[in-house]
């Protein structure tokens, strides 16, 4: 294993800081910074790009992306123990990390921040799938950013790229799909992290789409996707008939077997009712 810096090793400094998890801020730290630079590498154009990293804490992924030159990251952290350990950090790579020492739920990223914008996170397994929906859904597309490289659980990313037909498959595969390429570059067993976490991990890049796959209105599509989704096991003309009034015939009128389920539907299908009741 070669070193990619020249600072302590991240085991140092979660003892130098005493950076004892704390589970309230789903604090598991990985500790190969080999691994972290891998994830970097992913990411193509690091050199030209301004980078946004949610959760920083002891500086592993973040050391990663700057050995792998990246240009910028302005690096969101909640625990304020953290802050002198990344301004160390700082300080090695002057002029590239910036330091917002805050809420990641209540930051907003300046529509000044100069792109391209890659947001990278070791998700805090409380607030990853809040922070992913607000970044799914900003108020235009495209947004500001061009790629998400988000690690969560195992099956929540395998939700993320699941097909119709799998029991994966729900609204946060349609949501994402819909106007994102979303692909795992990277499964990782619960060992790689400190504390050891009860589950494994993957690592998923979600390249945001110019245009959505399929046009239809972000408020309509998602509501009418929750509704089918809440009640997955019965037939949509059911499960939807309070949201739909004349639910079969909406159903009918855009190619959907009134008694297909909410797992058969594709992105275009879903696309298309919403599309349907968006002109009724
Ligand atoms: N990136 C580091 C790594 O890979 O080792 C730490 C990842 S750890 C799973 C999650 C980090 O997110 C912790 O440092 C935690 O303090 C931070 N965090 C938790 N909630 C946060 C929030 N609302 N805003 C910003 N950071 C938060």
């Amino acid at each position: 294993m070669t070193a990619i810096d020249k600072l302590p090793s991240i085991s140092a400094v979660i003892k130098k800081y005493k950076l004892n998890a704390k589970k309230n801020l789903g604090q598991n730290f990985l500790l190969d910074l080999n691994l972290t630079a891998k994830i970097a590498r992913s990411c193509k154009g690091l050199a030209e790009s301004t980078i946004i990293e949610i959760g920083p804490g002891p500086g592993g992924l973040t050391r990663g992306l700057l050995s792998e030159n990246a240009k910028k990251i302005i690096a969101i952290e909640k625990d304020v123990r953290c802050i002198p350990a990344l301004t160390e950090i700082a300080e090695y790579y002057p002029g590239k990390l910036e330091i917002i020492q805050g809420d990641a739920l209540t930051y907003l990223i300046s529509s000044d921040t100069a792109s391209p914008v890659h947001i990278f996170s070791n998700l805090p397994y409380n607030i990853g799938t809040v922070l992913l929906t607000k970044w799914l859904d900003p108020p235009e597309w495209p947004p500001i950013w061009n790629s998400l490289t988000l690690m969560f659980q195992k099956e929540l990313a395998e939700r993320l790229i699941a097909q119709p037909g799998s029991k994966q498959y729900g609204r946060l595969s349609i949501l994402t799909q819909w106007r994102s390429d979303p692909r795992i570059i990277l499964r990782l067993s619960s060992k790689e992290f400190f504390p050891r976490p009860k589950v494994d991990s993957a690592v998923v890049q979600i390249k945001r789409l110019k245009e959505p796959r399929f046009p239809a209105k972000s408020a309509t599509l998602t509501k009418l996707v929750s509704k089918a989704f809440n009640q997955r096991r019965k037939m949509l003309r059911t499960s939807l008939k309070d949201y739909i009034p004349n639910v079969v015939e909406a159903l009918e009128l855009a190619n959907i077997l009134p008694s297909n389920r909410a797992e058969d539907l594709s992105v275009e299908q879903y696309c298309n009712l919403a599309n349907i009741l968006d002109k009724n």
